[in-house]
């Protein structure tokens, strides 16, 4: 199973995202069977991790983004956790700061992306300044017009440096934000997370999927794709997520380094009983 041909985003085309079901499972007929796959990737993805550590030859930066409740912390949360947190990472963009503002809106992005060996994850990241930016007038338009072409350039740039670039735009229905919301409310584990403002978004919903819709179009790159992944059901979510990784982990035909040392010599010099000084 691969599942980045159905849910990469070609480059230059556009989604309607109305016309997409947030509910779709694609051939993935019940949840028992995802789960049992998204286990396997778990599996893989903690192997292959090592080695991208080992090598040290590729970065992986995993781009989150949706609307609230979409699942960006569930993601963080039940796929990353495959990984050993040594050389993984996650950093959520909250509103920036009154310094952040005064620089040019990637300033505060560029010491978070991921080095050699490391795999990356931004919970938020550098598209909030063509979203929420944009929905809310922050900036005028003749400014946040001109950053999509700034963020291709900006990832153009860390792909030559063998950064790789997954971006998942978690795309979940209106009447399920709603009822997660709800869930939320009942759930003394939650509740920490709701606030008011969150419902307030509700009201800007068109505008949202207009400027994800942009989003999609200007920035979804072939060296940095963008994939929508329907999110109603998070055991789909988790699915797709973890084998998109998986598979573009796998391409990289990565190798655990050579032994440094001649391995027969150290046995010989400090494992056999006769040479063992202790
Ligand atoms: P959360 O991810 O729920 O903790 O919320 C973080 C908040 O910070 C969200 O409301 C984002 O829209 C907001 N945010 C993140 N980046 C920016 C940005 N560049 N400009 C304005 N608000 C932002
Ligand atoms: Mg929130």
């Amino acid at each position: 199973m691969d599942l980045r041909h159905s849910l990469v985003v070609k480059p230059g085309s556009r989604i309607k995202l109305k016309h997409l079901d947030a509910a779709s499972t694609g051939t993935c007929k019940s949840s028992t069977e995802a789960e049992q796959e998204t286990a396997k990737n778990r599996i893989h993805l903690g192997e292959l991790q090592q080695k991208l550590y080992g090598e040290k030859k590729h970065a992986l930066l995993i781009v989150l983004q949706g609307i609230d409740a979409a699942g960006k912390d569930g993601i963080c949360w039940h796929v990353m956790q495959a990984m050993n947190p040594q050389g993984t990472y996650v950093h959520g963009f909250k509103q920036p700061t009154e310094e952040e503002k005064l620089h040019d809106f990637l300033w505060r992005i560029h010491p978070h992306t991921p080095g050699l060996g490391q795999i990356g994850v931004f919970n938020r990241s550098h598209y909030e300044d063509v979203l929420v930016v944009r929905v809310h007038d922050l900036v005028p338009k003749k400014v946040w017009s001109k950053r999509y072409d700034l963020i291709n350039d900006y990832e153009k740039m860390l792909t030559a440096h063998n950064v790789t670039i997954l971006k998942f735009f978690l795309y979940i229905s209106p009447e399920e934000q709603l009822e997660r919301f709800r869930q939320r409310l009942d759930d003394p584990a939650r509740q920490w997370k709701i606030s008011e403002s969150d419902y307030k978004e509700r009201a800007l919903w068109d505008q949202y999927l207009e400027a994800f819709e942009d989003m999609l179009e200007k920035c979804s790159t072939k060296d940095a794709p963008w994939y929508v992944i329907p999110s109603n059901h998070k055991w789909f979510r988790n699915l797709a997520v973890s084998n998109i990784i998986r598979k573009t982990l796998e391409d990289m035909n990565m190798h655990l380094p050579a032994p440094m040392v001649d391995l027969e010599k150290i046995r010989q010099e400090y494992h056999s009983a006769k040479t063992d000084p202790v």
